[in-house]
Order: structure tokens, then sequence, then C-alpha cells
């Protein structure tokens, strides 16, 4: 019988795991393979982990790893793949946001149909507010054009992958890590599910706008190096009208004379030109703080506990 591994990032989740737990075993009763969980504690500061440890007493197949301190959803689910040992391993909320149901029709993807993966993608966005839903939006349309790799809207971590893929994912050890691209970065044939948006059953959301609005740019700078093409493109076009500027301020003078005039017009130019070259630093930067970050080549993760 073939094995599933179940990874399953938590934090803050006391009340969300046991709920989890019931319905997972609920919802796959009958499926013809063997089961394996991977609690990750990320750092939570409620009973999460005891949570975790009460399962872990009542069924063998459970185990845990705690973290030492919260490292992001990112470090939870890369921690939880390492400590797999399932010839499948699906990535889930514990907040039921995924419904475990679905791993029926995965698994018959990947063994019936010949897919290394399958993702759930959810088509709506609905319980969620409006201007969110519009900046995720803007935000697929833009990383889609300046990133070789797909980036599909909608994606959810929620998805079941060949021990292969796994591995290969596993072979990424960068630490700003952005999952959405780094499954498609190592390709292999994904088959994608569409579901429409579920509610969370217990708990809060652990994203906030500032959060996400950093994701967003760990995801870009990830994956792509336009900003940087960008910052290149804008000082040869700035260079150009200087230079078309500098010839028609040249002819002007000699054919109708220099009175001073136009200080306001050229504090308004100094300042444009300024505060583009401060952007434009600002995304050198950051592509230099993240390879910064990168070079140190610390530990995506610190284990506290584990069982
Ligand atoms: N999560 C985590 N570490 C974090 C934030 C979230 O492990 O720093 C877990 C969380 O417990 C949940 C999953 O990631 O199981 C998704 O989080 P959430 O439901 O808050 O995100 P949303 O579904 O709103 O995108
Ligand atoms: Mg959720």
């Amino acid at each position: 019988m073939k094995k599933i591994s179940i990874v399953v990032p938590c934090y803050n989740e006391e009340e969300a795991i046991p709920l989890f737990y019931e319905a997972f075993l609920k919802e796959t009763s009958g499926m013809p393979v063997e089961f394996e969980f991977v609690f990750v504690d990320d750092g939570s500061r409620d009973a999460t982990l005891p949570a975790m440890e009460a399962l872990h007493e009542r069924d063998e197949r459970v185990h845990y790893i705690s973290f030492s301190r919260n490292f992001g959803k990112e470090s939870a689910m890369f921690a939880g793949m390492e400590n797999t040992t399932g010839d499948y391993v699906a990535i889930m909320d514990v907040d039921l946001q995924d419904p475990p149901a679905l791993l029926k029709d995965m698994l018959h993807g990947i063994e019936e149909e010949g897919y290394d993966c399958v993702a759930s993608r959810r088509v709506t966005r609905s319980g969620e507010p409006k201007i969110r839903s519009f900046f995720a939006r803007a935000f697929y349309r833009l990383i889609n054009k300046i990133s070789q790799t797909e980036i599909v809207d909608g994606a959810r971590d929620f998805r079941l992958m060949t021990r292969q893929m796994v591995d290969s994912i596993l072979s990424l050890r960068e630490v700003s890590r952005f999952s959405k691209g780094l499954f498609s970065w190592v390709g292999f044939k994904t088959k994608w599910l569409e579901y429409e948006n579920i509610e969370r059953v217990a708990g809060e959301t652990k994203w906030s706008f500032w959060k996400l609005l950093l994701y967003s740019i760990d995801g870009i700078i990830g994956f792509s190096t336009a900003p940087l093409a960008i910052a290149s493109i804008a000082g040869v076009v700035f260079c150009i009208a200087a230079f078309l500027m500098l010839l028609f301020f040249f002819f002007k003078t000699i054919l109708f004379g220099d009175p001073v005039a136009g200080f306001p017009a050229t504090i308004c130019i100094v300042l444009l030109l300024g505060g583009i070259q401060l952007f434009c630093i600002g995304i050198l930067g950051q592509y230099l703080s993240k390879t910064y970050l990168e070079t140190k080549n610390r530990p995506i993760y610190i284990i506290r506990r584990k069982a």
C-alpha cells in the first residue's frame, strides 16, 4: 500500500488542529492508502504544541516538529516536507480551507493519469476584502509579465506530489522561499483542480495586508530580474531626454538670448530626477539585500522539539 504524508503548517491554531484531524479522517476514510501526518508548529504562542502532542499520543501516525520561533509558512512547509517518508506528499492548511476530500481526485490524477503533481486552485475569492482581491489580481498580472516562471493566479499550496518532485523542491535551499514559484520552477506535470473559496473553520488569517505585500515583493525578486532592467531603461530614457533638452536650450539661447527664468521648473526636475535615482537604487538594494541574506547560508528553520 502506498503511503501519503500530510504536511500541515500551523501557527497559533490550537482550535483548528483537532477539527482538522477529525474532518480529515472522516473525509478520507476508504482511501486505499496509508497516511502519515507531519504537523509543524511554527513558533506558536498558544496551545498549538500541546494539541499536537495530544494527537501524537493518540495516533502513532501523527508526528510533529516545533520551531524555536516563528519562521513563516514557507519554512514550515519546507521542514514538514523534509521530515516525510511517504511515497506521496500533500501540503494542507490546518484551517480546512483545503478540503481533504479532494485528496481522492489528487491521488487519481497521479496514479491513473500519470501526473507528478495535482494542485488546487481557487477560482473565487469570496469572503476576502475587495481591495485585497484587487491587489492580488494585479500582482499575478504583473509577475506573469516579468517572470519566466509561471505563477498561477489563485494557486494554493494544497497539492499532492510524488516523492521525486518533493525531493527536487527540497534541493532548492534558498532562504527567501516563494513556493508558488518554486513548485512551478521545478517543472513536472501538474494537473489543476479548481474549487470555490472556503472560509476557515476556526481562528483567523495570519496574513495581514502588509505581510502579503512583502511576500509579493519576495516573489518578484525571487523570480524576475526585470526590475533591474527597468532601472537601466529608465536611466537611458532620462539621458536621451536630457540630451534633447540640452540641444533645445543651446539653440534657444543662441537665437533668443538667455533671460534668467524657470527656477520652479528646475526645482521640479531636480526633485524628479532625485526621486527616480533613489527609486532605482532602492531596486538594486532589494536584490542586494536578498543576495546578502542568501550568502549567509543560514538554516531555513530551527527545531526546538520533534516527535
Ligand atoms: N501559517 C504558518 N506560519 C505562519 C503563518 C501561517 O505555519 O507564519 C499556517 C497557518 O497556521 C495555516 C496556513 O499557514 O495552516 C495558512 O495560513 P492562513 O490560513 O492564515 O492563510 P490564508 O488561508 O488566510 O491565506
Ligand atoms: Mg487559511
